[in-house]
């Protein structure tokens, strides 16, 4: 059997996972309520390897089940019985793992979640008071955080002895100083939580790993980080340590994104449920989901379809103009926090892959000193700028393996010595 360290991303219906190589010192496996776990094997641990990805959808409706290898063949397309929820698609998930290519046993489960409130400033294993805890902060992200920690309460009661890391996108943020933090609003509802926590910390705590790999100066240069996926944000790193981001208090503060509204103005929630007559789940609903790319498109929230349409459709060139020039403009601010700016790095489903959405955020960003290489862009990169002003770059995220790496540090020092 090969220990394998499982990474999952949990949503209402969706089940996202990433499985790796998990090498350890001494690693046990966990079989389905097994009162006692085995020791296997001594092995050294190098960085996580990664063996499988794969999604479960339409849970509760008619799932399926795919699994593919690290190049992308398709390892397996599975129907799951109708109805199936969550706690079934992870017992047939540990079941493919262990029938493939050798077997494959579980060893550590790593889970993304979307809060981890101000205790949690890295990886935590999760025991019974964690996950009380990541309970208590439902009501800061009642969209997401409810899906995160069901996966860890069904390996708790499927694998009791599984150790089970959490990672948060709001962890990397915590370091920011306080003025970064704060609302201009009364201390009792700072005190109650109501503050800037920031989101995409793992993709930004990726990008802030491998800026060495870009250019020797970078991690301890001032970068904006570019976030643009379906969720968007940008992230100022000064050092490697994020300093100021475009998300605050939840997921949907900032730019524009696919569904989501960005950043808006109080009062327009005051007129929808006053004088619209919206009440706050209709409210939450249009803003998390009618709203963004594919609001203001009337199209679509997907930026290939409205690049595809751009030309002849005036909804879809608005929904664009919007998006860049609200990334400009939050560029100006973050350079502003960072009293400066040696390097954009553009990251996510459209930063890595849509050349024009880069180019036309470098021409809005013009005025600090950025010039495109056109070709460089074409190209993906990785330096799609030229010239002696600032650099901008595309680099891959890779948000599971910030998580296969906490999993194995919060492991790995549970197992040093005592002094
Ligand atoms: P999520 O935030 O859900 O992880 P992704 O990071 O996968 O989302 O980003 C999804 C976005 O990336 C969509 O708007 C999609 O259109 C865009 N995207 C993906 N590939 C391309 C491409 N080749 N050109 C333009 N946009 C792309």
């Amino acid at each position: 059997m090969i220990p394998a360290l499982l990474v999952l991303n949990a949503g209402s219906s969706s089940l996202k996972f990433q499985v790796f190589e998990f090498q350890v010192s001494e690693f046990q496996v966990f079989e389905p309520q097994a009162s006692e776990p085995q020791v296997l094997e001594s092995a050294a641990r190098g960085a996580p390897h990664r063996l499988f990805r794969g999604l479960v959808e339409d849970l509760g409706g008619s799932p399926r089940l795919t699994v593919r290898d690290r190049a992308g063949a398709v390892l397996a397309d599975e129907r799951l019985g109708a109805g199936a929820g969550h706690e079934d698609a992870l017992l047939h998930l540990a079941g493919w793992l262990r029938a493939h290519r050798g077997g494959h046993a579980l060893a550590a489960v790593g889970h993304r979640v979307v809060h981890g409130g101000l205790a949690y400033g890295g990886p935590v294993r999760v025991d019974e008071a964690v996950l009380r805890e990541l309970e208590r902060l439902v009501p800061l992200a009642p969209l997401h955080q409810p899906h995160n920690l069901e996966p860890i309460r069904i390996v708790r009661r499927q694998f009791p002895d599984l150790p089970q890391v959490a990672c948060f996108d709001t962890a990397f943020h915590r370091d920011q100083p306080e003025v970064a933090q704060l609302f201009a609003l009364p201390q009792e509802m700072t005190a109650r939580g109501v503050r800037r926590y920031g989101f995409h910390g793992l993709s930004y705590a990726y990008i802030a790993s491998v800026l060495g790999a870009y250019g020797p100066a970078l991690p301890r240069s001032r970068v904006v980080a570019a976030h643009l996926g379906n969720g968007a944000s940008l992230c100022a790193l000064d050092g490697g340590r994020s300093v100021a981001t475009t998300m605050g208090f939840s997921a949907l503060d900032g730019l524009p994104m696919g569904t989501r509204a960005g950043s808006l103005d109080a009062g327009v929630v005051f007129y929808m449920l006053r004088e619209m007559g919206l009440d706050p789940d209709e409210a939450e609903q249009l803003l998390y989901t009618r709203s963004g790319l594919l609001g203001v498109s009337g199209l679509s929230n997907d930026m290939r379809t409205l690049r595809a349409r751009a030309a002849t459709h005036p909804g879809a060139r608005r929904a664009i103009d919007l998006f860049v020039y609200r990334i400009g403009r939050e560029i100006g601010s973050l350079v502003a926090a960072l009293g400066g700016i040696d390097a954009l790095v553009f990251t996510g489903g459209i930063g890595e892959n849509d050349a024009a959405t880069r180019a036309e955020v470098l021409r809005a960003a013009a005025w600090a000193g950025f010039t495109l290489d056109e070709a460089a862009n074409a190209a993906g990169g990785p330096r799609i700028t030229r010239g002696p002003g600032p650099a901008a770059f595309v680099i891959p995220t890779d948000e599971e393996a910030m998580i296969a790496r906490g999993v194995c540090a919060v492991l790995d020092e549970a197992r040093q010595p005592a002094l």
